[in-house]
């Protein structure tokens, strides 16, 4: 794909013969949402709340998390929105939120599950953030990390929709692609994060530079995980995004579409790329590449056949 193509997409996102795929962008806080807006992103697919919090003692005020929600929301506004809660823990510990010493923090209290030890920490942040969308008078979609059964997805969706938001959760355990089809009715969109959705099905640490090849979005184990969840998706008339670094890369964002996702968020930076080579194939192009995918053991073989699929 070449760099005018690139330089000079203004989107809408869709293939060449015009399948609409939602090219969004993910955001950390008001400055990168600003900067996301000049892009050609149709709006935020993923905000990760967590890391306007790095480093803070103490849990941030009702109105203090409120400003900076409404801040994200007023960038975008008019267009699609989702803020993810405090994906807190492992990676990215929070130390109002993370108490306890843990022998593996990646398998731990971490994400949505601080919440059940401690509901309040969920309650206010969904407080501020109806606060924030009332104040922009925008409709926020709100969405979990690390949702591992249909129970918790329901425990979730109900505190959600308890203030007039739209409930969604992500799917980045192996056992939440497993069961999409139920934790679809409790909800009303998914979004797959695929570093970890990597990481846990072939139990290799997204950190480790060491495991790299393992913990790669390219595995066509990963990728039949995505295509599970897509077809739950279409099957439930909901929509399915992904807003893990997998749909940062061209030629897999064009696999991913294949696949049936319906929206691919992704650092500002990449947007272009990837909407301008989304652009460039026909939706059964897409689709022959992710059947090819599907058919490898390996992100090797599945990188080439891709290739070959789409060129
Ligand atoms: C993911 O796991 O793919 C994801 C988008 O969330 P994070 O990278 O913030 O864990
Ligand atoms: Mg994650």
């Amino acid at each position: 794909i070449d760099r005018e193509r690139v330089s000079t997409w203004t989107g809408p996102g869709q293939t060449a013969d015009g399948r609409p795929v939602d090219v969004l962008a993910n955001v950390q806080d008001g400055a990168g949402a600003r900067a996301a807006a000049s892009t050609a992103a149709a709006g935020i697919g993923l905000f990760r709340t967590e890391l306007c919090f790095l480093g803070r003692e103490t849990e941030p005020t009702v109105d203090e998390q409120a400003a900076i929600y409404a801040e994200v929301l007023e960038a975008f506004a008019g267009k699609k929105v989702i803020i993810r809660t405090l994906d807190a823990g492992s990676d990215k510990p929070l130390k109002f939120a993370n108490h306890q010493e843990e022998a593996n923090p990646a398998l731990g209290v971490r994400g949505v599950r601080i919440a059940w030890q401690d509901m309040g920490i969920l309650d206010r942040q969904l407080d501020a953030i109806a606060s924030a969308a009332a104040s922009t008078n925008s409709s926020p979609w709100v969405m979990a990390p690390m949702i591992a059964t249909p129970a918790e997805a329901k425990r979730f969706a109900d505190a959600v929709r308890a203030r007039d938001l739209v409930p969604g959760v992500m799917v980045e355990i192996p056992a939440a692609a497993l069961l999409a089809d139920q934790i679809l009715e409790h909800v009303e969109f998914l979004s797959i994060g695929t570093n970890d959705l990597a990481q846990y099905t072939m139990a290799a640490d997204r950190m480790s530079s060491e495991l790299a090849d393992l913990a790669d979005p390219w595995q066509p184990a990963v990728l039949a995980l995505v295509a599970r969840t897509a077809q739950a998706g279409q099957a439930a008339g909901k929509r399915v995004g992904v807003c893990g670094e997998a749909a940062a890369d061209p030629l897999l964002a064009c696999v991913l579409a294949g696949l049936g996702v319906s929206s691919l968020s992704c650092a500002a930076a990449s947007v272009a790329g990837v909407g301008a080579k989304v652009g460039s194939v026909t939706m059964a192009q897409c689709e022959a590449a992710a059947a090819a995918v599907l058919a490898t053991g390996d992100p090797v073989a599945a990188r080439k056949a891709a290739a070959d699929a789409i060129s």
